[in-house]
């Protein structure tokens, strides 16, 4: 976690708060709107920079700006999370070793099986969060890929070690960012090569836009991402980045009322009989009880009022689900595992809903 600042203004660096606030406003000239529209079009007068709507759009550079300023990078926007995933895939070698979290996002870990069954790449699954294991793995990698804390295990790994140890044999590193955000965590200021983030969670925020982002220090790699969105077309509509733009205003707040939420429901839910564990990384939104059987973990879900059963995470609003419903959903992840993705509601209110679920999940 860094507490560095990630934006500067008149030679004076901004706090992240603030950086979510400003960043990618248009400049202060008389009637121009204070802060960017969304721009529906497909194609633009000929003769300058944008052209046509794959290439590029003035919301894009807007929401760019922004998640490039709060992530200390130049970001790219795409069409979800796993599109972004993919585009980065992509730029691998043919043959490339991947070694990856053997707990993380379904979606990611379903492409890199489905990279090496077509031949493409060799992916090693190691546990992220035991650092001599991944160690152990670097050699002759192209490609570290973590995920920290990793969805929905909850394991947290040592960012500076693994990036340092990577960068020293020339491995390229990523790291999905979604559940710490920006404002808890920066992996490119402790080095990381690319950040990706399904924006769709916390930076957009209110469960009503699917995107994706990937954030690079590289400038060279940058371009080659641009010119190869543009040739996949993997590219956002206006509306989900003018969304998507307008949820990252509030981000510090959220994280901050959400993470606070998230911290106080440990205390107040721990030590519960209905519970096996409960997982906590120490920071962020996510919470993940896990119950003795599925029966138990199905009895708190269904239970629960004010906090909703429905996939995803990261908005203003409490959810959860029991991750193993998914039959995808790797096997050494516990059946009685909820993810629980923390809102911003009164503590009191979702605590209230919460134990009253814990309560009826005891019941059998
Ligand atoms: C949701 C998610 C993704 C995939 O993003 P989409 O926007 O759904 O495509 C990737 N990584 C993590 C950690 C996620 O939670």
């Amino acid at each position: 976690m860094s507490t560095a600042d990630s934006a500067a203004h008149a030679g004076t660096p901004l706090q992240p708060a603030t950086t979510a606030v400003v960043a990618g406003r248009p400049a202060p000239t008389p009637d121009a709107p204070l802060n960017t529209p969304v721009v529906f079009a497909s194609t633009f007068i000929g003769g300058g920079e944008l052209e046509y709507g794959r290439f590029g759009n003035p919301t894009w550079t807007a929401l760019e700006d922004a998640i490039g300023a709060l992530e200390g990078g130049d970001a790219l926007v795409y069409a979800s999370g796993l599109a972004a995933a993919n585009a980065l895939i992509a730029t691998l070698p043919v043959g490339a070793k991947v070694v990856a979290p053997n707990h993380a996002y379904l979606g990611s870990l379903t492409q890199l099986d489905e990279a090496q069954e077509r031949g493409q790449l060799t992916r090693v699954y190691v546990d992220i969060s035991d650092t001599d294991a991944v160690l152990a793995e670097l050699d002759g990698a192209s490609l570290l890929w973590i995920e920290s804390p990793t969805n929905p295990a909850l394991e947290v790994a040592d960012l500076p070690t693994l990036i340092a140890a990577a960068h020293a044999q020339g491995v390229l590193t990523v790291v999905d960012n979604t559940f710490a955000t920006p404002i808890l965590q920066r992996p490119l200021e402790v080095g990381a090569d690319v950040v990706l983030h399904s924006a769709t969670k916390f930076l957009s925020g209110h469960s009503d836009a699917v995107l994706g982002t990937l954030i690079v220090r590289d400038a060279e790699l940058h371009a080659r991402l641009v010119n190869r969105r543009t040739i996949l077309g993997a590219t956002p509509g206006p509306m989900e980045v003018y969304l998507v733009l307008r949820g990252l205003r509030t981000l510090a707040l959220r994280v901050e009322r959400a993470s606070q939420n998230a911290a106080e429901l440990v205390a107040r839910m721990s030590g519960h009989p209905a519970l096996a564990e409960l997982r906590y990384p120490g920071f962020g939104a996510i919470v993940a009880p896990v119950f003795p059987d599925a029966a138990t973990a199905e009895r708190f879900v269904a239970a629960a009022q004010l906090a909703r059963f429905a996939t995803s995470l990261g908005g203003v609003e409490t959810t959860l689900e029991r991750r193993r419903r998914w039959a995808g959903e790797v096997a050494t992840i516990p059946e009685g595992l909820v993810r629980i993705s923390v809102g911003i509601e009164h503590i009191d209110d979702l605590a209230a809903d919460l134990l009253q679920a814990l309560d009826a999940a005891a019941e059998a």
